[in-house]
């Protein structure tokens, strides 16, 4: 028997059955591996998707959301109910806690794919968030005609729970920290011009939440603003951001700064990768380090990761254009690329609504665009972006 004819004996581990993980699994397969591939995941499905979950699952149009994955036919050994809860990166191995216990094995190369964890605030009071599929049916069961909703966080998800809770006849208030929903991903000047969308709602910016306290009856919660007002709600939804989930990373020789650092080829120490939510790249793109919570970002890594495992030394630099999207209050905003704090900003507009966005360095470079309804226009702006000498686009 040649070399090339003998059985491939190595292990490769896949923590986290989210996108990133199971786009990572197919890949590997898809490129040649044959040795022995294990996808541990924490919650008990196969792979989902998430942007579903605040659009059509909230909406009680979809009850599942499951990806198009066949463990058998990728000749993998599932763990589902399965935590990872400790790794040494120099020697190789991974704990892990699962329904017959902890166990720890050795592995040739791991791909962390944990994603991200919602960020919780101080308080006893109940407070939903919305990350997992069991999340979105416990909201959806809540968005109730005439409910007094307190959606904390006005920026992707509490606009679109916003979107669903209002569709639903709650009596939506949204708190938002900052001096417009989405001021801080579109900058205050665009974000203003989109807050006519948030009508009938009873929207307070610049507006900072201190506590949420039980309620007095036996739903909902109290919300303590830092001003001292209380806001009695029958639902409260804290949608202010997420943490990458790196708890079980503390002490296994990885460096972790808001996420697993990674560099250029997503390889955070030989024979590991970091990919999706839980990855902090380096992005020559956006000149620094690179944290993307976004759909695309966890799935295009995970198609392009293989090379960096099986191949490090000709793995190939990875830094696509960025991509993400939001449907809210019937619109679909679709955001390319990463602005900078300094660019200069050309705005269109359809009847005096907000069209589109275009923002460009000193050099006169497109760096991001943001289309309103435009899924057309949406190609060739990645490519206008991500060329390597931009151009303005007509
Ligand atoms: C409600 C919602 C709506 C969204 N809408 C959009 C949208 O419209 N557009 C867009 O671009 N993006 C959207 N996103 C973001 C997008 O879904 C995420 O960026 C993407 O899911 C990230 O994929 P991931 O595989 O990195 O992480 P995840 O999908 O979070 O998967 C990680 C998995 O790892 C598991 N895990 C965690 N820790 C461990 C451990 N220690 N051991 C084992 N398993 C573990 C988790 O339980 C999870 O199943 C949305 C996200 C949410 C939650």
């Amino acid at each position: 028997m040649s070399d090339q004819d003998a059985p491939d004996r190595r292990t490769f581990i896949v923590v986290g059955a989210g996108l990133a993980g199971m786009r990572a699994c197919t890949t590997l397969r898809r490129k040649g591996f044959t040795g022995r591939l294990v996808l541990i995941g924490g919650e008990p499905h196969l792979p989902y998707d998430r942007p579903p979950l605040s659009k059509d699952v909230l909406r009680g149009k979809k009850d599942s959301t499951a990806l198009p994955f066949d463990p058998a036919k990728l000749d993998l050994e599932v763990r589902l109910n399965t935590r990872a809860t400790g790794l040494d990166a120099a020697a190789r191995q991974l704990t892990t806690r699962g329904p017959d216990g902890e166990s720890t094995e050795s592995f040739d190369a791991l791909v962390i794919a944990t994603g991200a964890t919602p960020i919780r605030l101080p308080g006893d009071g109940e407070q939903l968030v919305l990350r997992t599929i069991e999340d979105a049916l416990v909201l959806r069961d809540r968005l109730v005609d005439g409910a007094r909703v307190v959606i904390i966080g006005g920026s992707w998800i509490g606009a679109e729970v916003a979107t669903v809770a209002r569709e639903h006849g709650c009596r939506v208030t949204c708190l938002e920290a900052g001096p417009a929903p989405l001021a801080q991903a579109l900058g205050s000047e665009i974000a203003d011009r989109l807050r006519g969308w948030w009508d009938g709602i009873d929207l307070r910016v610049d507006t900072a939440v201190s506590r949420i306290d039980p309620s007095d009856s036996d739903r909902g919660a109290q919300v303590l603003l830092a001003d001292g007002t209380v806001l009695a709600a029958d639902v409260v939804v804290t949608g202010v951001g997420v943490r990458p989930d790196t708890g079980w990373l503390e002490g296994s020789g990885l460096t972790l700064q808001r996420g697993v650092v990674v560099d250029d080829r997503l390889i955070a120490a030989p024979g590991i990768v970091a990919l999706g939510d839980i990855a902090s790249r380096d992005s020559a793109r956006a000149g620094g380090r690179l944290s993307l919570e976004h759909w695309d970002e966890a799935s295009t890594a995970g198609m392009l990761m293989a090379e960096a495992l099986l191949d490090p030394e000709n793995a190939a630099v990875y830094d696509p254009v960025p991509y993400f999207w939001s449907d809210q209050f019937g619109h679909k905003l679709q955001y390319v690329g990463h602005r900078g704090p300094a660019d200069r900003i050309e705005i269109d507009e359809v009847d005096g609504e907000l069209s589109a966005v275009r923002w460009f360095n000193a050099e006169d470079n497109l760096t991001a665009w943001l289309g309103v309804d435009l899924p057309k226009d949406l190609v060739k702006h990645r490519k206008a972006v991500g060329g390597p000498l931009q151009q303005p686009v007509a």
